[in-house]
C-alpha cells in the first residue's frame, strides 16, 4: 500500500531484527522497556483479524521464538494488538512488551495485563473476553475493530465498536500509551511523533539494547 512505512521495508531495514518469509520482526520508537518489538507481516493486511489462515501457523512459531527470546534476555513479554482501532500504522502489528522492566526511572511491573488495563485502568467498563484465533477472526469481521491482549498463551478480545478513539486521553484501559503513561506513570513515552532530545536519548539506549540482545 502507498505512503505505508511497513510496507516499505528499505526506509525501517534498520530497525528490523528477524525476519521469515512472509512476517518480519521490529524494533519501534517510545519504548516502555528494552526488548520490546513488533510483529508485522510482509504484505499489508489492516490488522491481524485480516490475516490468511495459512499463514497462522508461521506467525505461531514466531510468537513462540519471540516469547523464548525476550523471556531469556529481558522478561516474558505479553502482547498488544490495536486490531484497527486506533493504531498509528495502520497495518497489522502486535507489540511484544516485558511484564517486568527493572531500569532505573523506567521500572513497572506488570502481574497480568488484562487485569490492571482494561479491569483496573480506570475509566467506563470494557466488555472483553477470551477467546480462539477464529472466534476473534469472526468479531474483527463483525464489529470492524478489536484490542487484543495475549499473555501466557491466553488470547482475549476487548469489543471497542461503541467506543470512539481519544488519542489526547489515550484512553488509559486500551492504548498501551495510555496505560504506561497515565497508569503506569512512565516519562516520555506519550508519543512516538513528537520526543523532546531528553526522551530521545532515553529511548535510543532501549532501541539500542534491544538490538543488541535480540539478535537471534
Ligand atoms: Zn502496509
Amino acid at each position: 500500500m502507498d505512503n505505508c512505512i511497513f510496507c516499505d521495508r528499505s526506509k525501517i531495514s534498520e530497525d528490523i531484527l528477524y525476519e521469515s518469509p512472509n512476517f518480519f520482526v521490529k524494533v519501534g520508537f517510545a519504548l516502555y522497556s528494552a526488548g520490546q518489538v513488533m510483529l508485522i507481516p510482509k504484505k499489508h493486511y489492516d490488522c491481524f483479524g485480516d490475516l490468511p489462515d495459512e499463514l497462522e501457523g508461521e506467525k505461531q512459531k514466531l510468537e513462540d521464538i519471540l516469547m523464548k527470546e525476550i523471556s531469556r534476555k529481558f522478561s516474558e513479554p505479553f502482547q498488544v494488538e490495536m486490531g484497527k482501532w486506533g493504531q498509528s500504522v495502520k497495518h497489522a502489528h502486535t507489540h511484544f512488551v516485558p511484564l517486568v522492566n527493572r531500569s532505573s526511572g523506567n521500572s513497572y511491573q506488570i502481574k497480568r495485563i488484562i487485569q490492571e488495563m482494561v479491569v483496573l485502568g480506570g475509566g467506563e467498563k470494557i466488555d472483553y473476553e477470551e477467546v480462539s484465533v477464529s472466534a476473534l477472526k469472526k468479531i474483527y469481521h463483525e464489529e470492524g475493530g478489536y484490542v487484543s491482549i495475549k499473555q501466557s498463551g491466553r488470547l482475549y478480545v476487548c469489543h471497542v465498536k461503541d467506543i470512539p478513539l481519544d488519542p489526547i486521553n489515550l484512553h488509559p484501559q486500551l492504548t498501551l500509551r495510555g496505560f504506561f503513561s497515565k497508569v503506569k506513570g512512565i516519562s516520555g513515552v506519550t508519543s512516538w511523533r513528537e520526543m523532546s532530545q531528553e526522551d530521545k536519548l532515553i529511548d535510543n539506549e532501549k532501541r539500542e539494547q534491544t538490538k543488541s540482545k535480540l539478535f537471534f
